[in-house]
């Protein structure tokens, strides 16, 4: 599919794009993606869609028949579409979970731009060599499957996983140790572990408004010049990142993530760079109303 620049406009060849998740009321993706077709030029527009687990079937039919070039899928189906797309990029099978999806003349393509869209923010914004480098990624939810796909490309020196359920940050280290010396440790580990990192990522939702004031681990263990980095983008800063600062590390909160994962959507949909400073500018100013 050819997609022509053609100005800001709504007519009868715009292509059309949405994010699909239940709740999907507050995503920032409509007004993010939006400005990037403005931007750029491209004949297109992005809407949300709430859309319930018993209706993706239904969702899947509707976005052949319609034509939809591009979807985001966000909380809770991002494991539950992999059923109904026709191919899955060996990426996102090997982290399990889809958040694109690419419209290929009615073959549905799943993508995961979360861990690539993570890991593109981390070395902009705070450590652009992760090569040789030891970090530990707090939490073994969606996310942090999706970042320590994305990190074990890097050739870190070692990636440590702690979680509250251990069993979870084991079943990541498994999936994943051929690729590079992922290992779980027990939270008791935990403090050792931060010494010596380099990099340590909050992938939990502890921390996340309204529960501004607590942290998922305590600051005095990081290595003073170490990187700490949240993907949490709501608050900006949150505790945790404020503490780390106040340690004397380098922090990287989660807006840049949010930001790259639809710039690589973006890219897959309409093969072009997204304009990733307009995009940023745009979320900022939401998040900060
Ligand atoms: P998820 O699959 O539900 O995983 C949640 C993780 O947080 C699990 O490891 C869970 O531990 C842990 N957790 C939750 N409450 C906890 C508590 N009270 N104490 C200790 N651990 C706790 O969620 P997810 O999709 O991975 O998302 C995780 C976070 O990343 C959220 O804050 C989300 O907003 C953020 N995120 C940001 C972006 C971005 O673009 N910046 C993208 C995706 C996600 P258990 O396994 O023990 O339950």
């Amino acid at each position: 599919m050819t997609i022509a620049g053609a100005g800001n406009r709504i007519d009868s060849n715009t292509i059309l794009f949405g994010v699909i998740g239940d709740p999907i009321r507050h995503s920032k993706s409509p007004i993010m993606m939006n400005r990037a077709f403005r931007e750029t030029g491209i004949n297109g527009v992005y809407t949300a869609y709430h859309i319930t687990s018993e209706r993706i079937q239904d969702f899947a039919a509707g976005v052949r028949a319609m034509g939809i070039r591009g979807i985001n899928v966000t909380i809770p189906h991002k494991l539950d579409i992999m059923s109904v797309l026709d191919e899955i990029d060996p990426g996102a099978q090997a982290i399990g979970a889809v958040n694109t999806i690419v419209n290929e003349d009615g073959k549905l393509i799943g993508y995961n731009t979360d861990g690539i869209g993570y890991v593109r923010s981390l070395k902009e914004e705070a450590e652009s060599e992760l090569a040789g480098k030891r970090i530990v990624v707090i939490g073994a939810g969606g996310a942090a499957r999706g970042i320590v796909y994305a990190l074990a490309s890097e050739k870190p020196a070692h990636i440590a996983i702690a979680n509250r359920s251990v069993d979870r940050a084991k079943a990541i280290a498994e999936s994943f140790k051929d690729k590079a010396d992922v290992e779980a440790i027990s939270n008791e580990q935990l403090q050792a572990a931060c010494l010596h990192a380099d990099i340590v990522i909050n992938t939990t939702s502890v921390g996340m408004f309204p529960h501004v004031d607590e942290t998922p681990m305590n600051a005095d263990w990081l290595k003073p010049g170490a990187v700490a980095s949240d993907l949490i983008y709501n608050p900006l800063k949150t505790k945790f990142l404020q503490q780390a600062e106040q340690r004397g590390c380098r922090i990287h909160g989660g807006l840049g993530m949010f930001i790259n994962q639809g710039a690589y959507a973006f890219e897959y949909w309409t093969g072009q760079p997204a304009p990733v400073a307009a995009m940023r500018e745009t979320v900022l100013a939401a998040l900060q109303n």
